[in-house]
């Protein structure tokens, strides 16, 4: 299975303070593992313990609140149904949010794929916050620094890099990449991942109001939901499906890029890394599963670049464009696909151009 035997042991190493443990056999093994560890990443600072405790804690809310609510979900409606209601709420908060993450956090603010004017990046930065994924700086910052590490040693959430072999150790990698890094130190400097970002007046805005924008992405649906129907049982529902089930499913799905994506699938693509694209995926991701097409070519506004490949995040960039709302839509040469193909003999499918 890929990736058993990429595990790196030095990763994991936890290092002792100086003097932590009497003289010995114990202060030689500390003094070598020391020597051995690697140098900390550039771009990352150290966190205090008060910044990892606020952190965890923040994580466990946001990642076991909307599990909780799946829960309630399933035992308040067993047998009973779900309404069209909390499917239209679910549905529709979830394509506004992705398309927030997809288009504006991803393409948009972190690779700049492409250029819109300001209410456009505003609604995009508001929408992205609604997926309660962080905000566009932070966001970003994070994520160029996983392009500029991919799999290896500085990458936030590779499922590469943790200690283990055989199944365990891909149960612990698969783990880490998908939300256990959540729970761990990050560090990431957006002072140097994401200067640009951090002048942009607009995204700075909106990253400000951050804490609002997610109230109101809990609480609008309810809201909507009493609005139309007058009723307390539909606001619980709309409330249930319409805001926790619909973030849990926005986020394992955007965790499963970062799990799933570095580990299963193909790899059409000259890559550095471990990238794959999954198609099942593709649709529920809104496009983002064709990984190993995205970091062969981060910049292109399109990721389902080959025949086929469904990209709802294109899409929506290509009908802003054609509406005279999106502008310098990079996408990546035809010549340069051809060249960067594993298999050049199956290049003849391929879509580089715009329809
Ligand atoms: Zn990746
Ligand atoms: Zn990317």
């Amino acid at each position: 299975m890929p990736g058993i035997d990429r595990t790196i042991a030095k990763r994991d190493v936890v290092v002792p303070a100086e003097g932590g443990m009497a003289d010995g056999a114990d202060s030689i093994m500390e003094r070598a593992l020391r020597e051995e560890a690697p140098a900390a990443p550039r771009g990352v600072r150290t966190v205090t313990a008060r910044e990892l405790r606020f952190q965890r804690r923040l994580s466990v809310l946001l990642t076991l609140g909307p599990l909780l609510g799946l829960g309630l979900a399933v035992a308040l409606l067993w047998g009973r149904g779900i309404s069209w209601l909390d499917v239209a709420l679910m549905v529709g908060f979830y394509v506004f949010a992705i398309a927030g993450i997809t288009v504006g956090y991803h393409r948009l603010f972190t690779h700049r794929s492409f250029e819109v004017p300001s209410p456009v990046r505003a609604v995009l930065a508001v929408a992205g916050n609604m997926a309660v994924e962080g905000t566009a700086i932070e966001w970003s910052a994070t994520h160029r620094r996983h392009h500029a590490y991919a799999d290896a040693y500085g990458d936030p959430h590779s499922p590469h890099l943790v200690q283990g072999s055989g199944m365990r150790g891909v149960a612990r990698g698969l783990w880490h990449a998908h939300m256990g890094w959540l729970f761990r130190a990050n560090g990431t400097e957006s002072e140097r991942w994401a200067p640009d970002l951090r002048k942009d007046r607009v995204l700075v805005a909106v990253d400000r109001r951050a804490p609002a924008i997610i109230l109101t992405s809990f609480f609008l649906p309810p809201l909507l939901a009493f609005a139309i129907t007058g009723s307390w049982k539909a606001a619980l529902t709309g409330f249930l499906w319409g805001s926790l089930v619909r973030i849990l499913l926005l986020h394992h799905v955007t965790w499963s890029i970062n799990s799933i994506c570095h580990f299963f699938g193909k790899q059409p693509f000259e890559s550095r890394d471990e990238s794959r694209n999954n198609w099942p995926l593709s649709l529920i991701s809104f496009g983002e599963s064709w990984h190993n097409n995205h970091h062969a070519f981060p910049t292109s506004a399109r990721h389902g670049l080959l025949r086929g490949q469904l990209d709802p995040a294109w899409r929506f960039i290509r009908t802003l464009e054609l509406l005279h709302a999106a502008k310098r839509v990079r996408l990546p040469a035809a010549a340069l696909l051809v060249k960067r193909r594993r298999r050049p003999a199956a290049a003849p499918a391929l879509a580089a151009d715009r329809a």
